[in-house]
C-alpha cells in the first residue's frame, strides 16, 4: 500500500506475453517472473512439448498456456502470434528467446572445419527464428495499436569472438543487428525493441556447449566467467532484466543491449 492506501500496480498487470523457448532455462524462469509480476496471459512456445506443458501447468492454466512452435518455421510463428491475439485480444510483450548451442557434434565449428549444413540449421533457429518472431510480434502490435515491448535473447557472444562455435557467435551478432534496426523501424509506433545478453548460465544449452551434464562442473564454468563476487548467475537473474525491459520501468529504453554477465565483458 502507498500513502493513499492504494496497492502498487504490478509491473506487468494485464499484459499479454509470448515467450519462445519457454519450456526451459531462462525462458521458463521469465514465464514464472511474468506471472509473479501480474501478467494476464503468458503463452509459452517451444518444441519440447511435454516440458512446456508441465511448465505452463505449474504456473497455472488460467494464466499460462503452452503452444508448440518451431521458430525456424515462419508459418508456425505467424500462427502463434495470430492465435495469441485472437484468444487474448492483443499482444503486449514478445520475449524472443528460443535458441540452440550447436547443430553438430562432429566438429567444434571453428572457421577451419565449419560444417555449413549445421551452420544453416543453427542460423535457421537463432537468427531466422529471431527475425520471424520480431516481425510477427511487431506487425500484431502495429495492427492492434499496442505500444508493446519486444525483447530478444542475444549473448555475451554477440559482442566478442570465441575459439569455437563460429556459427553460434555469428547468430548472436545477428541479434544485435536485428534489435538495433528493428528499434528504429518500429519506434514511430511506440514499440520498443531491446535485447538481453546473458553471460554463462547453467541451463541445458550451456551443458550442451560444454559437453557436460555435471552440475558442479557447469557451475564452476559459470563462476569462472564471473567478475562479480556474491553467487552464481542463474536464469532468474536474467529474468529480472527481462521484466525490466518488458515493463514501463524502461519506457524510454529501446535499441539497447542489456548485459547480464557478471562483468565478464568489462
Ligand atoms: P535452454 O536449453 O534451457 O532453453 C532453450 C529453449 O529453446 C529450449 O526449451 C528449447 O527447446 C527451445 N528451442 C530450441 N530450438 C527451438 C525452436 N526451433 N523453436 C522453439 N523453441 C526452440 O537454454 P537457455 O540457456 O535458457 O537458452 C535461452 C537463450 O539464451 C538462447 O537463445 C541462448 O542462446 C541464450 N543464451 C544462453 C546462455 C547460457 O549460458 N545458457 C548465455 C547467453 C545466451
Amino acid at each position: 500500500m502507498d500513502s493513499t492506501g492504494t496497492a502498487p500496480k504490478s509491473k506487468l498487470e494485464g499484459k499479454v506475453a509470448i515467450i519462445t523457448g519457454g519450456a526451459s532455462g531462462m525462458g521458463e524462469a521469465t514465464a514464472r517472473h511474468f506471472a509473479t509480476h501480474g501478467a494476464r496471459a503468458i503463452v509459452i512456445a517451444d518444441v519440447q512439448d511435454e516440458k512446456g506443458q508441465n511448465v505452463a501447468a505449474s504456473i497455472g492454466p488460467n494464466i499460462c498456456t503452452y503452444v508448440h512452435c518451431d521458430v525456424s518455421d515462419e508459418e508456425q510463428v505467424k500462427t502463434l502470434v495470430d492465435s495469441t491475439v485472437n484468444t487474448y485480444g492483443r499482444l503486449d510483450i514478445m520475449f524472443s528467446n528460443a535458441g540452440m548451442a550447436r547443430a553438430t557434434h562432429t566438429c567444434d565449428q571453428t572457421v577451419l572445419d565449419v560444417d555449413l549444413s549445421a551452420y544453416d540449421k543453427l542460423m535457421a533457429v537463432n537468427a531466422r527464428g529471431m527475425v520471424a518472431c520480431v516481425k510477427h510480434a511487431a506487425k500484431a502490435m502495429v495492427e492492434g495499436r499496442v505500444r508493446g515491448s519486444i525483447i530478444c535473447t542475444a549473448s555475451m557472444a554477440a559482442s566478442m569472438g570465441s575459439d569455437r562455435f563460429v556459427d553460434y557467435v555469428m547468430s548472436k551478432h545477428a541479434v544485435l543487428g536485428l534489435v538495433r534496426s528493428a528499434s528504429l523501424q518500429v519506434g514511430s509506433y511506440g514499440i520498443r525493441v531491446n535485447c538481453v545478453s546473458p553471460g554463462a548460465v547453467g541451463t541445458p544449452l550451456l551443458k550442451e556447449m560444454l559437453g557436460s551434464e555435471n552440475d558442479e562442473e557447469v557451475d564452476k564454468a559459470v563462476e569462472l566467467s564471473s567478475n562479480l563476487k556474491g553467487g552464481v548467475l542463474r536464469p532468474k537473474n536474467v529474468a529480472d532484466a527481462v521484466v525490466f525491459l518488458a515493463s514501463e520501468d524502461s519506457q524510454f529504453v529501446t535499441g539497447h543491449n542489456l548485459a547480464v554477465d557478471a562483468g565478464f565483458r568489462v
